[in-house]
């Protein structure tokens, strides 16, 4: 894909509802090319307190009518499906996910913001009698910062912005600075649809997310992305009590237990861990294998693997595209290759594509134990290791060791057997007999440990964008 130098008029920022001007820009790299496919806007931190600064007095009016956030919420679905065909293409080459695949990001954020916009506020009145009157409700924060990931930029944007609007607070996002492209259009998009100044979007560098979380304005910050970096935002909004909701990596362990039949579960399995070329927060990190299905199982997921169409997002019939970007590219191609050090045989792929672009072939690990890097660390791409183990209990512990608890599965032919088994997982969601499948909009979607603080989605997903607050006083006339 290559885009009609598209730069700044394109792809601009959205301040009050409307292009913000820029000096400055840096390049985005098309993964499937390794070349630059576009220049987005660098803004500076005068743009913050322009954007800041629109998102408080927007604040004012958006956050007293209800109904007015509700018609708004709907018509930006309505906006955002329509726009589908417009924003996949640009999603596809920035990110380097199939078309289809951005196409479906698109319209589930419209089905986020759908689904908020049906969602209530609940007030409960505590106590209504002679003696007082005590309600409970929730107020919106103010403005927050959302900050989001490259994988997915759409959706996990959108996970941000749908509660935090409906919930009467105003933004300013920005996305990563690999993938900046489609939420800039996605800022033009929704400013149609939006009050001025509710909806604001920049694009820059890693220090504008630090100087975001710096601004004395926002109430709260809404982060997705690495461990690492979200500690930092922790340590830098602690100093201003800011809010924070931190959505952080996994290392997802998958446990199959010895009673699975293996081939109507490896597919699913395979799909798990290779979805977005693994490149999900809560992706199969690793599989823990019953010793008695362990060489089968791997077989199966080897043939899967071998068979997966790798290819540019816009070629027919793909399935994987690139990674998205070269530190991650490198960053598995060192993983793989300091496991393959350590005595495990890659049985599919363990290596790049001989073509431009950071394409890794799927890989299955083999002959592979806990204390390897590629296990024990988070790989965030195309790599799953299959390790055994004879004892259930033995799995889940091993399982439970690591810093990370974000999601996970267990595989069995008895479920209730698994649910059991599910319940000793430290980690925020536990899928039976599938990978993710709490991941809804209706569902709280969280880390425990070093995955996260806070959740997003359902209900508690709109609650995280509120505080509580008491009216409490004498009896109402009655
Ligand atoms: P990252 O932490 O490098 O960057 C995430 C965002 O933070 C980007 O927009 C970046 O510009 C910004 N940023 C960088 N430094 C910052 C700072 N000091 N203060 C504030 N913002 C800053 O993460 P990434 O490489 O873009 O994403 C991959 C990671 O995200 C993986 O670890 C993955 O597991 C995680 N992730 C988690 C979830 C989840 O819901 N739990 C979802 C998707 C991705």
């Amino acid at each position: 894909m290559t885009f009609v130098e598209p730069l700044r008029e394109t792809f601009a920022p959205t301040v009050n509802g409307a292009d913000y001007p820029t000096d400055a820009t840096f390049d985005v790299i098309n993964p499937a090319t390794g070349e630059a496919l576009a220049q987005a806007p660098a803004v500076t931190a005068s743009a913050l307190d322009d954007a800041f600064g629109a998102a408080a007095t927007a604040y004012e009016k958006w956050r007293r009518d209800d109904d007015l956030r509700r018609d708004h919420l709907r018509s930006a679905a309505g906006a955002v499906a329509a726009a589908a065909d417009h924003l996949a293409p640009v999603l596809t080459a920035e990110q380097g996910k199939p078309l289809a695949d951005a196409r479906n990001e698109i319209l589930a954020a419209s089905a986020w913001l759908s689904y908020y916009a049906d969602l209530e506020l609940p007030r409960e009145v505590i106590r209504d009698d002679e003696g007082g009157y005590e309600e409970v409700f929730r107020r919106p924060l103010g403005v927050v910062a959302a900050i989001t990931p490259w994988n997915f930029p759409i959706a996990l944007a959108m996970w941000k912005i749908a509660p935090a609007l409906r919930a009467g607070n105003t933004i300013v996002a920005k996305p990563s600075p690999f993938t900046p492209l489609t939420t800039l259009a996605l800022g033009r998009v929704l400013r149609e649809v939006l009050p001025d100044g509710v909806l604001n979007v920049l694009s820059g560098p890693d220090p504008l997310g630090a100087a975001m979380v710096e601004h004395p304005v926002p109430r709260k910050v809404s982060f997705t992305g690495s461990t690492a970096t979200g500690k930092k935002v922790a340590i830098s909004a602690a100093a201003d009590l800011k809010r924070v909701t931190l959505e952080l990596g996994g290392n997802d362990p998958a446990i199959v237990l010895g009673d699975v039949d293996v081939n109507a579960i490896a597919e699913q399995l395979f799909w798990g861990a290779f979805g977005n070329n693994g490149q999900i927060c809560l992706a199969v990190k690793r599989v823990y294998a019953h010793e008695s299905i362990h060489s089968d199982l791997v077989a199966a997921l080897a043939e899967l693997a071998t068979a997966t169409k790798v290819d540019e997002g816009t070629v027919e019939g793909v399935q994987l595209g690139p990674i998205n970007n070269k530190p991650q590219f490198d960053r598995v191609n060192e993983l793989v290759s300091d496991a393959l050090g350590h005595g495990a045989r890659a049985v599919a792929g363990g290596s790049p594509l001989d073509r431009p672009g950071y394409f890794y072939a799927p890989t299955i690990l083999d002959n592979i134990d806990d204390g390897v890097r590629v296990v024990d660390e988070e790989q965030f791409g195309p790599v799953l290791p299959v390790v055994p183990f004879r004892d259930e209990t033995d799995a889940v512990s091993r399982a439970n060791r690591s810093q990370y608890g974000l999601t996970a599965s267990v595989w069995s032919g008895d479920p209730e057997h698994a649910s059991k088994l599910a319940a000793e997982v430290d980690s925020g969601q536990v899928a039976i007999n599938s990978h993710g499948a709490g991941v809804q909009m209706h569902l709280p979607f969280g880390g425990h440990k070093w995955s996260g603080i806070g959740v997003e989605n359902g209900p508690w997903g709109l609650y995280g964008f509120s505080e509580l607050q008491v009216i409490a006083g004498p009896p109402r006339k009655r």
